[in-house]
């Protein structure tokens, strides 16, 4: 398989990447959350000076696909408009927070998502990676400890709030007042400490290489309250109103406006699902998963070609033909490159696009060696049965 190419950088909106299909542009909403009339507003712009193509990413970010070079300054005065652009391109890389949607009325987390977001924006804050992030996390029981962040905001055991480096078991306490400088101050240390010795890297990387949290970041007496025991959030209805899988991250404008007309906001997750705030059903679109037994939530696939540029074959007609036939419990990754950006993690099949067909790699992840290799899209779609059995 051809080595993928690695950037190292994640597209914003005013620095799009050039991908297979035009710029992408990533919008990152505050607080994880759009208001009705900014979705809707998205999905025009979407329309307007992209393709109409919507991705939601596992940062729980929406990346406006096909844009082009002459409708990018038109893109950001509508996205300036709807209130979703930063003041500059260091801001914007910093505001890289991941938020539970689960917060109810009163509850803390807006209000720490936005002083977090505040406390990046100013010039003083500490210049982390675009792939370096912050979890605001604090409900009862942690819900994002599968997502990718280097920092957390959570509960302890006790019930109080405290903050957490990716990688390590136990935190220190922190008021609402104080965590988003306490946040920055663990970022500076990080980052002062060697943890991006390239201009890149993550918190857990640089605690298992041997780093040592100061005693005011962790002193091993503040434990995190355990990951939610429940399965995870899955589509359907939940006390904030209904969770809406989006069938492999990918969607149209007309599905986003659908979504807006839905219910009073859309809460975005890293689980390619938007919650929708008030909402007691899904609009009835194709790419929208309203069940939790839909077969497509066992898949995971990138956009493969054409839409990316390194994409070695079409990936998303292969995901949804093959959707029905994975057996139960186990999970397809169909990649259009050996990068495996849809699923970093191992998968019980993998299939990764190659030159000269796709590779299977059973149990592992997309970079992995492969267990079969030459395989053809159509005679996969023809014969699952040679994938996964007669089962
Ligand atoms: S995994 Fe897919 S989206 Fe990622 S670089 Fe490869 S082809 Fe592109």
């Amino acid at each position: 398989m051809s080595a993928p190419e690695i950037r190292g950088w994640c597209p914003g909106a005013l620095r799009p990447m050039a991908s297979g299909d035009g710029l992408v542009a990533r919008v990152r909403p505050r607080g994880g959350r759009l208001s009705a009339a900014q979705a809707a507003g998205l999905a025009r712009a979407a329309r307007a000076h992209g393709d109409g193509a919507i991705a939601l990413s596992s940062r729980a970010n929406l990346q406006l696909r096909g844009v082009t070079a002459q409708g990018h300054a038109a893109l950001l005065a509508d996205l300036a408009a709807l209130d979703l652009l930063d003041a500059d391109i260091g801001a914007e890389a910093r505001r890289n927070i991941v938020v539970t949607p689960f917060w109810r009325h009163g509850d803390a987390t807006p209000r720490l998502a936005a002083a977090l977001a505040a406390a990046l924006a100013k010039a003083d804050a500490p210049e982390t990676p675009t792939k370096f992030g912050f979890a605001v996390d604090d409900g009862p029981a942690p819900v994002l400890r599968a997502a990718s962040a280097d920092i957390r905001l959570e509960r302890a055991v006790s019930g109080a709030l405290m903050l957490r480096a990716d990688g390590a078991a136990t935190g220190c306490a922190v008021t609402e007042d104080a965590a988003p400088e306490s946040a920055l101050a663990l970022a500076r240390w990080w980052l002062d400490s060697g943890g991006a010795p390239q201009g890149r890297g993550r918190m857990a990387a640089h605690l298992e290489r041997g780093a040592r949290l100061p005693a005011r970041f962790d002193d091993g007496s503040v434990a995190a309250a355990l990951a939610a025991r429940a399965p995870a959030p899955a589509p359907g209805p939940c006390p904030q109103g209904f969770l809406a899988g989006v069938a492999f991250g990918l969607m149209s404008a007309d599905t986003l406006t659908a979504l807006a007309q839905a219910g009073a906001g859309l809460r975005l997750t890293p689980w390619r699902m938007a919650l929708i705030e008030g909402a007691h059903a899904a609009p009835d679109r194709p790419e929208i998963i309203a069940a939790p037994d839909d077969p497509r939530l066992a898949v995971s696939a990138c956009v493969g070609a054409p839409g990316c540029a390194q994409a070695l074959a079409p990936t998303l007609p292969l995901a949804a033909a093959l959707a029905a036939r994975v057996p139960p419990g186990a999970r397809l990754h169909v990649s259009g490159c050996a990068k495996g950006c849809a699923h970093p993690g191992p998968a019980a099949f993998t299939l990764v696009a190659g030159r000269a067909g796709f590779a299977l790699i059973r149990d592992g992840r997309a970079d992995a060696e492969p267990s079969r290799m030459g395989l053809s899209s159509d005679a996969l779609i023809a014969h699952p049965e040679t994938l996964f059995g007669d089962g």
